[in-house]
Parts: structure tokens; C-alpha cells; sequence
């Protein structure tokens, strides 16, 4: 499952035990400071008071230390390495490597030990020879006072956290979870000690005091774990972050995380999942900007990213997503402000193979990115040339495809001009037939939030005529009626509707007033600063 990169940087900070600290943060509490591309690779160690952070290359298997000979082997010659990354209190965390081979660990266990496997296969064996076996992607406890016997049946390589505590009673049996098995909720609980799946929704928790030591390993998505001080880590698939009790911070999780976590000691109310954007009736404004084809060269890149600085001070009231050209995804997909998602324009169903000119979900997850744009009207059949029209049946089958996978979506709809001139009926019918076949699909949907409807008229589209505030509403209240008689009226209520079509700062605030207006799809200003004073807009509108 996870294959641990080797090198990459190594943490100076580590071997000074100082708490690293990045540039200081220019604007909300919800964007920790711009974090240099490579800096959020490094580890960053923090102890008491501070979280701790290890991306997968602390852990690679180079940098841990042979530990010698193994005592009672009796298989093989084993050849173990360790390497620690931090001990909070009763509770320590690190990773360990093993050649193939087996021993007796005969004393009985005085700490519980949980441990992911990143890398190879292993069992243990209970003193009546009950055997269990492990692999790569399983979760394992070994409770306190277990003792048997080790053996390594393949390479293994583990994240591990060990909690060192009283003798309780707890059963001493190994538990396994393989990752089938990995839905939210408690793998094991014993004590003080609970081991358990979560999955944030994207937006931001505050932590006041944390009541428990937490060891969390990530299995997917992206957020940033951000101390008192505003220091901050991006945490991704694969990294560890070790929160000491009493800590305060907040997470900001940019793409839905879901993480496996060691929590340690008497838990009150935990830090509660960040609300649904629609919570309380209220849907979470969201804009996108889409470069479509442009820019012509890399060297401008920077200076479009820098554009969407100035939508730092709004992050925390509203979602901002970029689409950039292909080509330039993964250019520029760590040169913005943290919070900001980096969108694909498209991607194919499939997945990797030979499909010759695409692009997957599994390639845009494994950039770190949780959002993708499908149905543009410009792939739809709109370059007024005769390519091949993505069809809606094409449109439901990419979105099946980019849900299934974890991914949220941006779905593009919306009426040519021929069909504006037929009047609003005409319109909400072409409108109703480009959403038919996704409503299955939007019926089974738990969180609404994951698909966003950019409606976007193609004769408004870069053609700095946008629709009328009245003619957009009109529309978008079309749409979510439409939506609330085909698929149901929560769906309805939570969904979020985005104008498209010249948006722009001008037309922004009094588009922002109407209530089904949700936000904007910005191409041409989206390549400007104004796209700032259009994200202000819709979040002042929407407080
Ligand atoms: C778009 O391309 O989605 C778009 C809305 O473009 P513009 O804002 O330039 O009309």
C-alpha cells in the first residue's frame, strides 16, 4: 500500500529538537503561512505543547538505526532498525523495520503497542499458538501482557505508537484491522486507550486544551495542523502528527482526511468534525477560477498564484478552488495559499492504463489534490469546431468515478444562446437534461457538499456579457427546484450552485445578494487580482 520514498530532506529541525517555524502567516487563521514546497516534506518536531509531524521520508528505511542482535531468535537472523520521532508524556511514536526471521518474546508486554504496517507481512502467536497474521495496510494492537512469538514472513516496516500504562485487566489478544476493515469508528478500545478511524469533512476545528495525546496517521486527503504560534505543517497520505495533551491549535482540512489515530487518555468531548457546508441551512460560498488554456508560458505562473493571495483574509467563509491548465497542475499546485484547492479541468473514468491524452483520479489524488472540474461547456461541444461533445451520460460516468474514488467534483451545466432566446422553460429544460443521468447519483451522495453545479450560460461565458442578478437567480432557483422534485429536498437545500459566465468584481456583489447564488466560476478575471474582490463578495454576502 504505501511505498516509503527514500531520502529526501531530513530534518535539521530534528536534530535541534526545535519547533520549526514557517514564514509568518499573512492572513487568516485558516491559512497557515505560505509553506515553501519543499518545507512541508521536512519533519518537524515539537514535544510538549507543540504537535510533531513526520513525513513518510523520516521514515524511510534508510534513516532508521540497526538495532544488532536480535535475543531468542530462532528462524532466520532478523535484522531490525528503529527510529523514534517523539515521546509525549506516556506515549511514544516512531517506526521499526525487520527482516524476515522469528523469535519468542516471552516476558509479558508492559505498554500497549498499536502499529500501520507501510511495508511487507508478519504474525504473532499467542502463548496457545493462536497465530495472527498482518500485511501491508493493516492496523494491529498489541495490548499490554500479551506475549508470544514475532516472526516476519516478508521485509516489514511500521509506524508504530506505544502507550505505557498500569495493568488494567485488558484483554491481551493481538486485534487486527485490515483495510477493509477501516471505517470510521473504534478499531480497539481498552482503558485509556482507544485506536480509531476518522474522517474530517474539509473546513476548520479549533482544539482548545486537547484532554488526550493523539498519534494520527493519514491515509488521505490534505489539512494543515497549525500550532498556537501559527506555526503549521500540510499533512498528506502517509505522514504522522503526534498532539500532546493540552495542546491548542486547529486543523484546516483542505481536501475530507481520513486518518487512523492512537488517542490516549480520558477523552471529554472531542474536537468536533468542521460542520458540513450546509449545516444550519446555510451552504458554504464557493469560487473557482479557471485558466482554462492559459498562461502561454510557466514563467507566469507565479504571478497568477500570487493574484489569489488576496483571498487569504476569506478562506475561513468561503471554498476557493484553481483550475489550471493541465500542464501546469502540478507546476503550481504548492504556490498557493494554504486552504486554496488545485483543481484538474478533467480527468478520465477509468483510471491509469492506456488511455492515451488522460489523466486520472488516482494521478490527481496522488498530487495531494481533492477536487476536479468536469463538463465544461468548452468540452461539451462549444469550440465551435467538430470535436468529439463529451456527452451526459460521459458527464454521470466521469462523476460516479470521481465520488467513488474520494474525489469531489465541480459539474459544469448550462444553456447556448439559442436556448436562452426560447425563454427560462427552455433553459431549465436543457439545464434538467445535462443533470438527468447524475441523479442517482446525487440520491445516494451523504454529503452534498462534494459536488458543486457550476451553472454557467455559454453565451455568457468570456464574453463580458454576463446574466442579469435577476436572470441568474431565476435560473439557479430553476435548478434547485428541479432538484429538490427529481432527487430530494435535502439534496436540493445543501447543493451548491455557482454562477459562471464574466463574472466578474463589478458584477460579483449584487450577483452575491441572491440567495441561490452560491458563488462564481471565474475564467477570464480569475487570471487578475479582482478575483480577490469577487471571493470577498460572495463570503460578505453569505455571513
Ligand atoms: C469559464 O470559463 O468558466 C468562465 C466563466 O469564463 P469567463 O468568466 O471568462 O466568462
Amino acid at each position: 500500500m504505501h511505498t516509503i520514498a527514500a531520502a529526501a530532506l531530513l530534518a535539521t529541525a530534528h536534530a535541534l529538537q526545535l519547533p520549526w517555524k514557517p514564514a509568518a502567516v499573512a492572513a487568516p487563521p485558516s491559512a497557515p503561512a505560505a509553506i515553501a514546497a519543499d518545507d512541508h516534506r521536512r519533519a518537524v518536531i515539537g514535544g510538549h505543547n507543540w504537535l510533531t509531524h513526520a513525513p513518510p521520508s523520516y521514515f524511510a528505511r534508510d534513516k532508521l538505526t540497526v538495532k544488532g542482535p536480535r535475543a531468542n531468535t530462532d528462524v532466520g537472523a532478523p535484522v531490525d532498525a528503529t527510529r523514534p520521532l517523539v515521546k509525549l508524556g506516556d506515549v511514544a511514536v516512531g517506526s521499526w523495520s525487520c527482516s524476515e526471521g522469528g523469535w519468542l518474546s516471552p516476558a509479558p508486554r508492559t505498554s500497549t503497542e498499536w502499529f500501520i504496517m507501510l511495508e511487507g507481512e508478519g504474525s504473532v502467536d499467542e502463548e496457545d499458538g493462536t497465530r495472527h497474521r498482518f500485511a501491508a495496510g493493516d492496523v494491529v494492537v498489541l495490548p499490554r501482557g500479551w506475549s508470544g512469538r514475532w516472526d516476519v514472513q516478508k521485509d516489514l516496516h511500521k509506524v508504530w505508537a506505544v502507550h505505557t500504562h498500569a495493568d488494567d485487566g485488558r484483554s491481551t489478544s493481538p486485534v487486527i484491522a485490515t483495510p477493509s476493515q477501516m471505517s470510521d469508528g473504534d478499531i480497539y478500545k481498552a482503558g485509556d486507550t482507544a485506536v480509531r478511524v476518522w474522517t474530517r469533512q474539509p473546513g476548520p476545528v479549533e482544539v482548545r486544551d486537547k484532554a488526550t495525546t493523539e498519534s494520527i496517521y493519514v491515509l488521505s486527503g490534505e489539512m494543515f495542523v497549525t500550532n498556537q504560534d501559527g506555526s503549521a505543517v500540510r499533512c498528506v497520505a502517509g505522514d504522522t502528527v503526534a498532539l500532546p495533551r493540552g495542546w491548542t491549535g486547529r486543523y484546516d482540512v483542505a481536501s475530507a482526511v481520513k486518518a487512523v489515530s492512537v488517542v490516549v487518555g480520558k477523552e471529554t468531548t472531542s474536537a468536533a468534525a468542521p460542520a458540513p457546508s450546509h449545516a444550519g441551512g446555510k451552504r458554504r460560498p464557493i469560487v473557482g477560477g479557471n485558466w482554462k488554456c492559459n498562461p502561454a508560458t510557466a514563467s507566469s505562473l507565479d504571478e497568477l498564484c500570487r493574484n489569489f493571495d488576496g483571498v487569504a483574509p476569506y478562506l475561513d467563509k468561503c471554498d476557493v478552488y484553481v483550475c489550471p491548465s493541465n500542464l501546469h497542475v502540478a507546476l503550481v499546485k504548492d504556490n498557493f495559499t494554504p486552504g486554496i484547492h488545485v483543481a484538474p479541468q478533467n480527468c478520465n473514468f477509468k483510471g491509469c492504463g492506456a488511455y492515451t491524452g488522460e489523466m486520472s483520479v488516482d494521478q490527481i489524488q496522488d498530487l495531494g489534490l481533492g477536487w476536479v472540474l468536469i463538463g465544461h461547456s468548452e468540452r461539451r461541444g462549444e469550440f465551435g469546431l467538430p470535436t468529439p461533445a463529451e456527452s451526459n451520460q460521459l458527464m454521470a460516468t466521469k462523476l460516479q468515478y470521481i465520488l467513488d474514488q474520494g474525489l469531489n467534483c465541480v459539474f459544469c451545466i448550462g444553456e447556448p444562446l439559442s436556448i436562452r432566446q426560447k425563454g427560462i422553460q427552455a433553459v431549465l429544460a436543457e439545464c434538467a437534461d445535462q443533470l438527468t443521468d447524475i441523479v442517482p447519483i446525487l440520491r445516494q451522495l451523504s454529503d452534498k457538499s462534494r459536488v458543486v453545479i457550476a451553472y454557467e450560460p455559454v453565451w455568457a461565458i468570456g464574453t463580458g456579457e454576463a446574466a442579469t442578478p435577476e436572470q441568474a437567480q431565476e435560473t439557479h432557483k430553476g435548478i434547485r427546484d428541479w432538484i429538490a422534485a427529481n432527487v430530494d429536498r435535502a439534496t436540493a437545500d445543501a447543493i451548491r450552485i455557482q454562477y459562471g459566465g464574466s463574472a466578474n468584481a463589478g458584477n460579483a456583489p449584487e450577483l452575491s445578494s441572491f440567495p441561490d447564488i452560491d458563488g462564481f466560476l471565474v475564467g477570464g478575471a480569475s487570471l487578475k487580482p479582482e478575483i480577490a474582490d469577487i471571493v470577498k463578495a460572495i463570503a460578505e454576502a453569505k455571513v
